[in-house]
């Protein structure tokens, strides 16, 4: 499974390996060592349509654009959602 990391981080603990401790080893253990980006948000629940017409959407709390609640990822933004926002 592959894992989202934080560009910044990953170059940041490349260039943190001592001077003449430069191995691929050394570079792959450093990534490793990297905790996972994962972008994860929630729904917020919102009616939209008419009253003869209604139906629940979902906003994504994180990029505001809609999906609908069931949906796992935001179709917009490609964050996880864990659920609703209360
Ligand atoms: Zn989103």
């Amino acid at each position: 499974m592959s894992d989202l990391i934080n560009r910044e981080e990953a170059i940041k603990a490349i260039m943190d390996i001592p001077d003449g401790n430069w191995t691929s080893e050394k570079y792959a253990d450093a990534i490793k060592e990297l905790p996972t980006a994962e972008r994860t948000g929630k729904w917020i629940f919102n009616l939209k349509g008419s009253l003869s017409n209604m139906r629940i959407v979902g906003l994504c709390n994180k990029c505001g654009e809609h999906g609908f609640p069931q949906m796992k990822y935001c179709p917009s933004c490609g964050a996880r959602m864990k659920g609703e926002v209360k």
